[in-house]
């Protein structure tokens, strides 16, 4: 079993995770069965309970696990499938520890951060080694080096590799290379200095992945090979890409940074055959269609809020041949401006999951705008309650029609609670959660899109469709083609007289990929594309 290790320095945001998503793509490519992980070092338990503001996408897994949005990049770039065991927060490792403690686990030691707690980090990554049966396990430690809640994890990975052995082990630092405008000139101390805070707590990178927006000449890669103490072909440039996060893989493997990271574990594999993903490429950069299509939320200006939507569309782009522009629509201006000013000329209309009152008007007007206009809409959880409550409101004339998330007293809650939600009152990993099964009726849009009866879909939410109120909007065509298989909790609604309106309780953008577009993106983009040049794709 060999082992990655990327750790991040100078600043946040430097794109740890898709360095470490891109050298997965190219490891698996070289025939190897690699693990994803991602250790967080804040003491929330979980980012289920953090605001999109904090934190960003909650990014959701098969088995339920809330994580973070980095694990996103991990299944979209390679073929893991992961569990709760890959993400790994402070929170978890203090829980348990604290459990141990109670337990008499320790049998009369003080506890303390080292050993007890960084024997933790430890095991986790042992735990999942055993789990995945994984040739390479690249783990990502998020923070900043320098950071004091992130001293235990590193801590630890120094440990970790000690004991691991030499050439099992590899150390990746992703830095940042500033370009300083006034001087005309990339600049090279705040990676030297942040690689110097890593041989502080013992460890010695073996790769420098030097994030800049400029190439980085000869003259810099020696500068820094001399002062962080690593061969010049280990000094990775990995400048702002370009047109996609899709050309990350191919990057680093221009820079032979694969190649290298084979080396030092002492792999022995073939070159990694990227043809597919180049492809991928030629389709993003010069695609033969074109079309923008909006997503009308509430974090717009957020751009990590809506990670896998924003991605999940770009795939179903490239499933099309088609470039999709996204407009990022702000909720509250269509409740200022109205419906018809902000979201004319849109190809098709998009709106994503999301919590709390704000905004919930002008999605509902969004709807509205696209089921009376006959443009293409697809609602994903929050997404499909805001058609069916404008459904109600509007087609059937159920007045004030609500959901009872945003209004206990309406007098038609077309969207309830959940029963198993009912008597929830803690608040973290307490909603219905992860992959269940959707059954999907005969010649229903979905089924065909799909191309399947049954289908697994992960899910994130307390409130579902009031079956009470079924039969009313069947009478007036608005068709339940998506059920959980006993029939009871509506999955999947659509209108069969409109040229595309579907919309799930379930989030679809976690389980698309750029080479596996998901067929309801896919499907959404060819509509919206027809819609505007008035031909099928
Ligand atoms: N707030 C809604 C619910 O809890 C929708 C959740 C979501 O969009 N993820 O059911």
């Amino acid at each position: 079993m060999k082992y990655i290790f990327v750790t991040g320095g100078v600043v946040s945001s430097l794109g740890k995770g898709l360095t470490a998503a891109a050298l997965g793509t190219l490891l698996e490519n070289r025939g190897l069965k690699v693990a994803l992980q991602k250790f967080d070092p804040y003491l929330n338990v979980d980012p289920g309970t953090m605001s999109p503001f904090q934190h960003g996408e909650v990014y959701v897994l098969d088995d339920g696990a809330e994580t973070d949005l980095d694990l996103g990049h991990y299944e979209r770039f390679t073929s893991v499938k992961l569990t709760r065991l890959n993400n790994l927060t402070s929170g978890q490792v203090y829980q348990t520890v604290l459990n141990n403690e109670r337990e008499g686990f320790y049998l009369g030691k003080t506890v303390q951060v080292i050993p007890h707690v960084t024997d933790e980090i430890k095991r986790r990554i042992h735990v999942l080694a055993a789990e995945s049966k994984a040739d390479v396990i690249i783990t990502e430690i998020g923070g900043t080096t320098g950071d004091i809640e992130g001293l235990p994890f590193l801590e630890a990975i120094r440990e970790f590799a000690l004991e691991a052995g030499v050439g099992n082990t590899c150390f990746i630092h992703v830095t940042y290379v500033p370009f300083i405008k006034a001087a005309g000139e990339l600049k090279t101390k705040p990676t030297q200095q942040s690689v110097a805070k890593l041989r502080e707590i013992g460890i010695t990178p073996h790769i420098i992945c030097c994030r800049c927006e400029k190439p980085l000449d000869k003259e810099l890669r020696q500068k820094i090979s001399l002062f962080c103490n690593v061969p010049v072909e280990a000094v990775i440039e990995e400048k702002d890409v370009d047109h996609s996060i899709y050309e990350v893989p191919l990057m680093l493997q221009r820079e032979r940074t694969d190649e290298l990271v084979c080396h030092l574990l002492r792999l022995d594999t073939p070159l990694p055959n990227m043809a597919h993903w180049q492809e991928i490429i030629r389709k993003l950069i010069a695609p033969q269609h074109r079309v923008r299509v909006g997503v009308v939320g509430k974090y717009i200006g957020l751009q990590d809020a809506y990670k896998s939507v924003y991605e999940a569309l770009i795939h179903g782009g490239i499933g099309n041949d088609c470039g999709v522009e996204i407009v990022q629509v702000d909720a509250e201006e269509i409740e200022k401006e109205g419906g018809e000013k902000v979201l004319t000329g849109l190809g098709g209309i998009l709106v994503p999951g999301g919590f709390g009152e704000r905004g919930i008007d002008g999605k509902i007007k969004a709807a509205k705008f696209a089921r009376e206009n006959k443009i293409p809409y697809l609602g994903l959880c929050l997404g499909m309650q805001i058609a069916t409550i404008e459904f109600a409101r509007n087609v059937l004339k159920l007045d004030r029609a609500h959901s009872t998330e945003f209004d206990l007293e309406t007098p038609h809650p077309v969207i309830a609670l959940l029963d198993a939600q009912k008597k929830v009152t803690k608040k973290g990993g307490t909603m219905r959660l992860g992959a269940q099964p959707c059954q999907l009726a005969v010649g229903s849009q979905a089924g065909k899109l799909y191309g399947s009866f049954v289908v697994n879909e992960r899910h994130r939410h307390r409130f579902e469709f009031n079956n009470a109120y079924r039969e009313k909007f069947e009478k007036a065509g608005f068709v339940f083609s998506g059920t959980s298989p006993d029939g009871k909790l509506v999955e999947v609604i659509e209108l069969p007289a409109h040229p595309f309106y579907l919309a799930s309780q379930f989030h679809p953008e976690f389980l698309s990929k750029p080479h596996q577009p998901h067929p309801l993106f896919k499907g959404f983009i060819a509509a919206a594309h027809q819609q505007i040049h008035k031909k099928p794709l």
